[in-house]
């Protein structure tokens, strides 16, 4: 990673790729088409000075490579043009917004809104806490999370990823970042088994619900439990407007491409199933580890025979009569794997700042996604930060579809909590230690999470955030989304009897930008959730006054430390449907009806 070397070499390299492209473009198109060309080659001129996406990760070595292979073959010239398209298309805006961009930064940096602490993420690449800056020029961060497999109803577990990559990109939001975020939708080709085998999933959905096996069929179901997956997304406040859903179905030619591309490079075999990849030409292999390569080679004996070169080489490409696209190599349809690396290059570009998913992804899902990328484009790292989020755990046990131990968020609704509660829940745990679901949990969440909606409500103005607290808050998000810290923070906050109830609003509504429950929304479902629990806030002048007696003596009660008494009031106070809340600015009252 040498980054003088990057930037000294930088002219001269773009140079040469542009001119071996114009060569390619005139081999293929002929003289017509170099108007236009030229045209589309000033736009990577004007690219090539801006300096590279990336400069501390550029990786000159393979670049080069790149400009220098011989560019003969129709496939690799669109690699090239495809390559150079997306990167205009996301990171290219018109000028006028470009003047807009640089307006507001400047105006952000002259009223100091770079106030955050820096913003440390755990990367699964470098297996450490590490600084997230963006490159100078990059204007926006790329952030691709590994979406779910649309074959049945999403569960708590699969969804609990999708809360995670939100808080990402909340924090990023909150630190003043752009966002650009991809979810792909896999529709075809992920296998009962991450490792290439068993049944296709979405043969199996299609199976289970006695329907034929046919690409619209196929398209039909993927469709109903997509639509289903995005509002469970939206219920848990997850802003979807914002996130491109790609349909792999949809990246079909970007996929044979990329498989093709592999083929011309001599990373990619055929076997008897499928086209396999070929990890032995892959040096750096298994980088971000998790690979059992002695457990493996005993499974690659008993279930693959002799299909592979090698233990660790997966399918790009499954060979099919029954269901799939023609191919250069006949029907079938792509490996789930490939599917990720085309729809990355699609839709965001050859490298990316942000990967996402579980932690079951990184032994082989993600580790086959860095190598064919990184061979086929020829860009390292794919991503700069690798992120995991640990397993839920369903009451102390694995969660798991297959093993009929799983939750999904229509039970959660249907048992009467609110969704933000399953939300609240996830955060109260770190992402990065399995979070334990249970029932119990969700109630004592539940509780937590409308508490600290009504104390929101119970003040209808804003203060500003008190300073010290709103810098420990930040620092807790900060730190590699500590999401548990800055709960309890927020919490200790509100019972601090020197801050005004205004101010601690101010500094909750602040973290609830990361955190995402929604706090300043009107929202009547949380509403007559809280009415239910708790009543109705009343204010002091309509309570009889036999009550006001009794609040008064728990507050005389507390101030002499008396905690019994200040107790045995509260009950007393209870049995007759009044409830307390305790605030820096005195009780806040709320009245239930008593049967
Ligand atoms: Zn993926």
């Amino acid at each position: 990673m040498s980054y003088s070397r990057n930037e000294r070499d930088l002219p001269e390299l773009t140079d040469n790729i542009g001119a071996q492209m114009q060569a390619d473009r005139k081999k293929q198109y002929g003289d017509a088409d170099l108007g236009h060309e030229r045209q589309r080659l000033s736009r990577v001129d004007k690219i090539k000075h801006k300096g590279p996406h990336d400069k501390a990760c550029q990786d000159v070595a393979d670049d080069e490579r790149l400009a220098k292979e011989p560019h003969d073959s129709r496939d690799r010239g669109r690699d090239s043009y495809q390559d150079t398209y997306f990167y205009e298309k996301f990171h290219e805006k018109p000028a006028m917004y470009r003047h807009d961009i640089m307006a507001f930064m400047w105006l952000t940096s002259l009223f100091g809104k770079k106030k955050h602490s820096p913003l440390f993420f755990y990367n699964t690449l470098g297996r450490e806490k590490q600084e997230f800056t963006l490159p100078r020029q990059a204007r926006e961060v790329r952030m691709y999370n590994c979406g779910p497999t649309v074959y049945d109803v999403q569960h708590i577990g699969n969804l609990s990823a999708f809360v995670f990559a939100d808080i990402i990109r909340r924090a990023l939001e909150w630190n003043n970042y752009m966002v650009k975020q991809v979810i792909n939708i896999t529709d075809v080709g992920h296998l009962t088994s991450d490792a290439d085998e068993g049944e296709d999933k979405m043969s199996k959905g299609l199976r289970r619900e006695g329907l034929e096996l046919t690409l619209e069929n196929m398209h039909t179901l993927a469709e109903r439990y997509t639509q289903i997956f995005i509002a469970d997304l939206q219920k848990l406040n997850i802003d979807t407007e914002h996130i491109t859903f790609p349909r792999a179905s949809r990246y079909i030619p970007a996929q044979i491409a990329m498989v093709r591309t592999l083929e011309e490079k001599g990373y990619a075999y055929k076997a008897e199933d499928g086209i396999y990849f070929d990890t032995s030409r892959a040096p750096s292999y298994g980088i971000l580890g998790g690979l059992n390569f002695e457990g493996q080679k005993e499974h690659a004996r008993i279930e693959t025979g002799a299909t592979k070169r090698n233990l660790t080489d997966f399918a790009l490409w499954k060979f099919n009569d029954l269901l799939g696209w023609d191919s250069p190599w006949g029907k079938g349809f792509p490996g789930w794997h490939i599917e990720c690396s085309a729809m990355i290059n699609a839709t965001l570009g050859r490298q990316i700042d942000i990967h996402t998913g579980g932690i079951e992804h990184i032994a082989v899902h993600h580790n086959n996604e860095i190598a064919q990328s990184e061979a086929a484009l020829g860009k390292k790292p794919l991503s700069r930060f690798w992120m995991h989020r640990a397993h839920i755990r369903l009451e102390g046990g694995k969660m798991a579809k297959s093993e009929g131990n799983v939750v999904y968020l229509s039970d959660i609704i249907e048992k009467g909590f609110h969704p933000l509660s399953f939300r609240y829940l996830l955060l109260t745990a770190h992402y990065r230690t399995p979070t334990n679901f249970t029932w119990d949990a969700l109630e004592a969440a539940q509780t937590s999470f409308l508490k600290l909606r009504r104390f929101v409500d119970s003040e209808s103005h804003s203060g500003s955030p008190p300073r010290q607290w709103q810098k420990k808050i930040q620092e807790c998000l900060n730190d590699d989304l500590d999401t548990p810290g800055a709960l309890a923070l927020l919490w200790e906050m509100t019972k601090e009897k020197d801050l005004s109830t205004r101010d601690v609003r101010a500094a909750i509504l602040d973290a609830d930008r990361v955190l995402g429950f929604a706090l300043d929304k009107p929202d009547a479902e949380a509403e007559a959730l809280l009415r239910s629990k708790f009543g109705v806030s009343v204010e002091m002048k309509d309570i009889p006054e036999r009550v006001k007696t009794l609040i008064d003596a728990r507050e005389a009660a507390r101030k002499e430390k008396n905690w019994q008494h200040a107790d045995k009031l509260r009950t007393e106070l209870q049995k007759m449907g009044y409830s307390l809340e305790d605030t820096s600015d005195g009780p806040h009252v709320f009245k239930k009806d008593v049967l």
